[in-house]
């Protein structure tokens, strides 16, 4: 499996009063979209769900799997991108290809596409971190409510975290399907452990001043390949003391087996299993990564 990677950078402003991540999800996204096949505003949805999954995870120190899940009760009724803590990444969709359709036709920005939430319906946002055996889950929940999924995940950090958090999404289609980036920044509790800097309302006045920059950052100037992401955070932050603080590498990466797929099907139930055979073979393709694996009958039945 080829390993090109996407980078996500950590960095604080003002003296680490704020801290921030900035992510462009290429390479991962054009092996999700080689390997799976998914129609326009599904892959953009994605496309948002796997840049803001990797900020959220790269904001969590953890050992083992974040997921995030939006599950709605629209056409779209699942978005999922699961990130391990080495860097391996991969995200799929479930969704309801008839209604797409007729909710494409009552949408209402022309010739745009509509911001995830549309497709969605109501529902939730779940991030999980699984760190194995003997760990408690970590689990946060909020509503999808709001128009886009920025919205949702800043709700999430004012009521839950009590954090102030900032945060853009964007998408672009791209040669295989799509291309998307995010860029969140965080007024850290306390002043970021450094109370006497300087007083509450030069704080609140840099607070508003950086999240007046980062609206001002647009999809055209986050995805022009001749900027870096350090090019494009000291273009909007040089007067704010921007400092890159850590540099993570993100890669397309599945963890399906022929195992796995195995006990899932077994499990399933005599009579599903011989719904599914044709010439007494099974075949299964897996969601994320597209792999197909083909069993014979015998093997997932009892013995
Ligand atoms: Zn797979």
């Amino acid at each position: 499996m080829n390993k090109k990677t996407d980078k996500c950078i950590s960095f604080n402003l003002d003296n680490n009063a704020f801290r921030g991540r900035i992510v462009r999800v290429n390479n991962v996204l054009d092996e999700t979209f080689t390997r799976r096949d998914y129609p326009q505003n599904v892959g953009a949805a994605l496309a948002e769900t796997s840049a803001l999954g990797i900020i959220l995870a790269d904001l969590l120190k953890f050992d083992g799997l974040f997921t995030l899940q939006i599950q709605g009760n629209g056409p779209i009724s699942v978005l999922v991108a699961d990130i391990t803590s080495e860097g391996k990444v991969r995200t799929c969709a479930k969704f309801d290809e008839e209604a797409m359709d007729k909710a494409q036709i009552l949408r209402k920005t022309e010739g745009e596409i509509e911001p995830a939430p549309y497709w969605l319906g109501k529902g939730v946002l779940i991030f999980t971190v699984d760190q194995g055996k003997n760990t408690d889950l970590y689990q946060g929940v909020v509503d999808l409510q709001g128009k886009t999924l920025s919205d949702c995940a800043m709700r999430y950090f004012k009521n839950s975290e009590q954090i102030d958090t900032y945060l853009q999404l964007y998408c672009k289609p791209d040669v295989n399907g799509w291309k998307a980036a995010g860029i969140l920044i965080q007024k850290m509790p306390n002043n970021g452990g450094k109370e006497n800097l300087s007083d509450e309302n030069e704080l609140n006045e840099n607070w508003n001043e950086c999240k007046i920059l980062l609206n001002s950052l647009t999809a055209d100037e986050i995805f022009d390949a001749n900027l870096s992401e350090n090019d494009i955070l000291f273009r909007l932050f040089h007067e704010h003391d921007v400092r890159i603080i850590k540099e993570s590498e993100y890669f397309f990466g599945c963890r399906c087996s022929r195992e796995k797929l195995l006990n899932t099907l077994s499990s399933m139930g005599k009579q599903n299993i011989e719904d599914m055979a044709e010439d007494g073979k099974i075949t299964a393709t897996c969601d994320f990564c597209g792999n197909t694996y083909i069993f014979d009958k015998g093997e997932l039945l009892p013995h």
